[in-house]
């Protein structure tokens, strides 16, 4: 098994009509990129960079972030390296950032909303992410957005950033695509406006099953109905890809959903154009995308869409694929 996974590295994740899917890895660390590699992926689809707040007792600053952004990017080689920003709040929590306790941390202060509202957090981020980009393709990409006002933000805060490089000396990119988590069930269903102002969407399965369905991602007890296979997570993925397509931009998916061979046939049909997951998952993707035509899975995606429960969906895609 293993020999014939090292074989397949290599190979491009295509149906045998011709169809192909990106495969891109999630990292936490700079350091995870070169095995990532060797799993075959085609670049970082998700670095978590919250990894590199956390574990300190002060803010890291812009040089530091720079350096870690800098190794990333470089060891991607010219493939695309989708930089998250910070996603602090909700079940991780930071030693040098008061969070106030909250009744609900999920819905409360974290990702984005804080970044907007930390600007010394905030603004050395950008700034890294910004220089990292000279050295290759770099991305940034904001986490819980659920409006347009928080892009026009965002910008406003990147042009800030570029001025205040110019002004320090210092080498950035201007090439830095800007792109969206499709996270919150506010964002799926208003992307085709998000998409008129951002270059691409990652959709967020974990957060977006657990806000659609109101299922706590990590409570056991309601874990049963935890499926991304739910024909209402699955109406509104379906939304985001169409509207990325109807509007030029590339969608991709970054949740765990995304390593579901099954799931990566059916996003696949509907139109996807990358899948970033754990490094591990990716053989067993390619695998099953490479043992598929597109109007088969066409086909699968028409029948599903018909049906009500998402139970009875998984059994099906379990059946026929
Ligand atoms: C997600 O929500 O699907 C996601 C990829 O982000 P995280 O798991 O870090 O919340
Ligand atoms: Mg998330």
């Amino acid at each position: 098994i293993k020999a014939y996974y090292a074989k397949l590295a290599p190979l491009p994740a295509e149906t045998t009509d011709g169809v192909r899917v990106e495969l891109m890895a999630n990292i936490g660390t700079h350091m995870d990129v070169e095995s990532a590699l060797a799993y075959g992926c085609e670049g970082v689809g998700l670095f978590r960079s919250e990894f590199v707040f956390m574990g300190r007792q002060n803010i890291p600053t812009e040089e530091d972030q720079f350096k870690t952004y800098k190794e990333a990017v470089e060891k991607c080689n010219g493939n695309l390296c989708v930089i998250r920003t910070m996603d602090i709040g909700g079940d991780k929590p930071l030693a040098y950032l008061e969070i106030p306790k909250e009744e609900n941390p999920f819905l409360g202060w974290r990702a984005i909303r804080i970044s907007l509202q930390r600007r010394d957090l905030f603004m050395p981020q950008l700034k890294a992410i910004l220089r990292a980009g000279v050295y290759g393709k770099a991305a940034i990409m904001l986490p819980m957005v659920i409006n347009v006002a928080e892009i026009k933000q965002v910008k406003e805060l990147i042009e800030q950033a570029k001025i205040e490089l110019a002004h320090e000396e210092k080498a950035f990119s201007n090439n830095v695509q800007l792109g969206i988590m499709v996270e919150t069930p506010a964002a799926a269903v208003m992307a085709p406006m998000l998409a008129k102002h951002v270059d691409f969407f990652s959709i967020g399965t974990n957060d977006l099953v657990q806000y659609t369905l109101a299922v706590d991602r990590v409570n056991h007890n309601v874990s049963y109905l935890y499926n991304h296979f739910n024909p209402a997570v699955l109406n509104l993925i379906q939304t985001t890809i169409k509207a990325a397509r109807d509007n030029g931009i590339w969608a991709g998916m970054c949740g765990e959903m995304a390593s579901d061979p099954y799931a990566a046939v059916i996003l696949m049909a509907m139109g996807i154009n990358e899948l970033s997951m754990s490094a591990p998952s990716i053989p067993k993707v390619k695998d099953k995308i490479r043992s598929v035509t597109f109007t088969k899975a066409k086909a699968t995606l028409d029948a599903i869409m018909k049906m009500e429960d998402g139970d009875a969906i998984k059994e099906y895609l379990y059946k026929s694929l």
